[in-house]
């Protein structure tokens, strides 16, 4: 019997297994897929580095600090601002996170926005550079999409900028996500950056799973049931064995923990409501030419008749090992979709080639697939937030984890474990 199975090896997971194995437990970290990672993974394909679904990092997440080596990644930093598509043409767009002032005169005639937005972008990064996360999780909290035109922000920037650029973030057009969030993202790209590790996001998780002992992590290893053993526990595995723990650590999604505990009693509910997913999906493209210089993220600001793509970005221009010597890797991003059958996704993949037709020319067409990610379940719907609130013990001896519990981000998950780990430290000693 080990001292505690951690179910699931997602980031929640690994943080929180590599956790208890430092603190000297015995511990087991069970994943149903053949490497750890979770919705972390990154594909190599013809030379190609697709993540299955294209993520960024933000260096400023503050649980980073503690518990990643971000060296150790050789970080490739995306362009701040980005390029707005707008009425057929392109719209440069300057730092909104971190812009001086001065720079509102250059764009006093540009369509997407204005001086007057300017200052209110001033005036919101000082409010959430001046509060520390825990404070921005305790305002009121109202819709992404409220919040914005509550704060006087013209609705050519809310339009034209910030939805398809949140919608990026969120994995959800509609900015239903919370305000508070939100505001804790600002404070993000007003503290750091954007970035892709060299070799593709799986080298995150990675960095966690080598800390490991070895033969505590054991892939192609699916929990099927839990049962009671006396004082611990015995998990069910199908072929794989059984798995006697004192302790468990759910690191997998509220569906799951649902399915693996059976009915509980109110009291011991694993959350009030399952979550709801924001769904995604990422076509990834090779091409001999970039389409644009630098690693810089391009909007959609005509919405959602312009076509299917939120967003799009030459991932080789941030890090040439995403893509062969001489070639280019570009990920187009669409929002709110994830069609599952064939013949769905192929129409999708050509309304999205037809949409960046028309933003980047004839040579599209010469542009081949590389790989295509539709995720159901990318991001858990965050419409309720809280700075690390949730008590991660459900029940004596079990323990829950995942970003869902904290926020939908790296951050979240990194959070969540880490808190799963601490608990079970407090009531094991
Ligand atoms: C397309 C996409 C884009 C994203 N973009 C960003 C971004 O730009 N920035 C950001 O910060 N975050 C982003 N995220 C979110 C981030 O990836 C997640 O928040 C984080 O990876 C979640 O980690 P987790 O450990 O909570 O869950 P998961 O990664 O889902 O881990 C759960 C693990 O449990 C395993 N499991 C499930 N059931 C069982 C079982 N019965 N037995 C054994 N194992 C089981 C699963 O296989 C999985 O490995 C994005 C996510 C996606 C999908």
């Amino acid at each position: 019997m080990v001292d505690v199975v951690v179910v699931g090896a997602g980031l929640a997971g690994l943080c929180c297994a590599v956790r208890l194995e430092h603190a000297g437990l015995s511990v087991k970290l069970l994943e149903a897929e053949d490497a750890p990672g979770g919705r972390i993974r990154t594909d190599q394909v013809e030379g190609f580095r697709l993540d299955r679904g294209f993520q960024l990092l933000l260096t400023g997440y503050p649980e980073l600090l503690h518990q990643i080596d971000l060296k150790a990644l050789r970080l490739r930093p995306f362009t701040r601002g980005a390029l707005v598509r707008h009425g057929g043409r392109f719209h440069h767009f300057a730092d909104p996170f971190r812009g001086s002032l001065g720079a509102a005169l250059s764009i006093a005639v540009n369509p997407v926005v204005s001086v007057g937005d300017k200052l209110r972008i001033a005036r919101l990064r000082r409010m959430v550079k001046h509060d520390d996360p825990a404070s921005l999780f305790k305002k009121p909290e109202i819709t992404t999409r409220r919040f914005l035109e509550e704060y006087g922000f013209s609705s050519k920037m809310v339009d034209r900028f910030f939805a398809p650029f949140l919608a990026g973030i969120f994995l959800e057009r509609e900015l239903a996500t919370s305000s508070r969030y939100f505001q804790f993202l600002f404070r993000m790209f007003a503290f750091g950056d954007a970035v892709v590790p060299e070799k593709g996001m799986e080298m995150l998780p990675r960095q966690l799973a080598v800390r490991l002992r070895s033969g505590t992590l054991e892939t192609h290893t699916r929990v099927s049931a839990i049962g009671r053993n006396g004082n611990g526990f015995v998990l069910d595995a199908g072929k794989k064995g059984s798995y006697p723990a004192r302790h468990i650590v759910l690191a997998v999604d509220d569906g799951q923990v649902r399915s693996l505990l059976g009915p509980q009693d109110g009291r011991n509910r694993p959350s009030r409501d399952l979550v709801q997913w924001n769904r995604t999906t990422t076509f990834y493209y090779a091409a001999e030419h970039t389409p644009i210089d630098g690693p810089l993220l391009v909007l959609n600001g005509d919405g959602p008749t312009a076509g299917p793509v939120t967003n799009a970005v030459v991932l080789s221009q941030a890090s040439e090992r995403y893509a062969p010597p001489g070639t280019h890797l570009i990920a187009a991003n669409v929002v709110g979709r994830a069609p599952q059958s064939t013949p769905q996704i192929e129409q999708l993949e050509r309304e999205t080639r037809g949409q960046l037709a028309r933003w980047f020319g004839a040579d599209v067409a010469r542009w081949s697939v590389v790989g295509g990610y539709p995720v159901a379940h990318a991001l858990p719907l965050c419409t309720h937030a809280e700075w690390q609130q949730s008590n991660p013990r459900l029940m004596e001896g079990v323990y829950v984890c995942g970003d869902y519990r904290e926020t939908p981000s790296i951050q979240g998950a990194l959070a969540s474990g880490r808190r799963a780990a601490e608990s079970v430290l407090h009531h094991a000693s």
